[in-house]
């Protein structure tokens, strides 16, 4: 689903990534840790390309993206993307925030996409929040409509970057909850997070980043209970 090499980045003199290679299969969900500054977020966002990296290749589905497509925007359209600020329009209420990127992107007929957007909000437990604005919903609603919001682009592949790190403790859960049942339903996910519950119970495999590097990879029950390395030993200490 998703595969790649040799990935290298720096900003300026700055390495940030040094020779990642990286593989998830269709319906896998892999989760990314690491220190702040290991270069998690910056994966990310050469995988979806909103950073440009210096070297190494991408492929999606089999096939290399290359940064300068025409077809960057449709690449963009099969990746979603969920930050750990969720930048809703505040101007839409939440039901328009889900059904704008069908209509405008996709360019669905109205009705249909309201039909679409209900059914997501209805997944995502919000359907009773359809006609308010996001000022009116907690952090935690907010971006589990985010999360509805992608998932109405139909990606094949979801990526999170550290989604719950904004909220309150108390609204974690109910984000988590969500993510944990589309994992659940087979969608591919790589997800970025501290939340070492969510890595235990939900991942098939676990990555730890250090300084640049995927220093270790293994399945969470080894990952948590047996790491490889002094420094993913010394991560773990600090979370866990
Ligand atoms: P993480 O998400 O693991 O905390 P990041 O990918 O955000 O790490 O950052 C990795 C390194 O790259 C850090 O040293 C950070 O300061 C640097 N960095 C990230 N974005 C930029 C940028 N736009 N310009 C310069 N340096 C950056
Ligand atoms: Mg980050």
């Amino acid at each position: 689903m998703l595969k790649i090499e040799h990935l290298k980045k720096w900003f300026g003199d700055l390495e940030v990534l040094k020779d990642i290679n990286l593989e998830v299969k269709r319906g896998e969900v892999v989760v990314i840790i690491g220190a702040s500054g290991s270069g998690k977020s910056t994966l990310l966002r050469c995988i979806n390309f909103l950073e440009k990296a210096q070297k190494g290749k991408i492929y999606v589905n089999g096939k290399q993206v290359r940064q300068q497509e025409k077809q960057l925007n449709k690449v963009r359209q099969g990746l979603g993307m969920v930050f750990q600020h969720f930048n809703l329009f505040p101007h839409m209420t939440v039901i328009g925030n889900v059904m704008e990127g069908m209509i405008h992107v996709k360019n669905m007929p109205k009705e249909k996409a309201r039909e679409k957007a209900l059914e997501l909000l209805e997944q995502v437990g919000l359907s009773d929040k359809a006609d308010i604005y996001p000022a009116m919903i907690s952090g935690g609603q907010k971006q589990r409509v985010a999360i509805a919001r992608a998932l109405a682009m139909e990606p094949e592949i979801m990526l999170f970057d550290e989604p719950t790190s904004a909220l309150d403790p108390e609204l974690v859960g109910e984000v988590l909850s969500v993510m944990t049942d589309l994992a659940n339903k087979g969608m591919t996910m790589l997800v970025v997070t501290h939340e070492m519950w969510f890595a235990k119970e939900v991942a098939d495999r676990v990555i730890f980043m250090d300084d640049g590097i995927i220093l270790e990879e293994a399945p969470p029950e080894e990952m948590f209970s047996a790491p490889k390395e002094e420094r993913t030993l010394a991560f773990l200490k600090q979370v866990l």
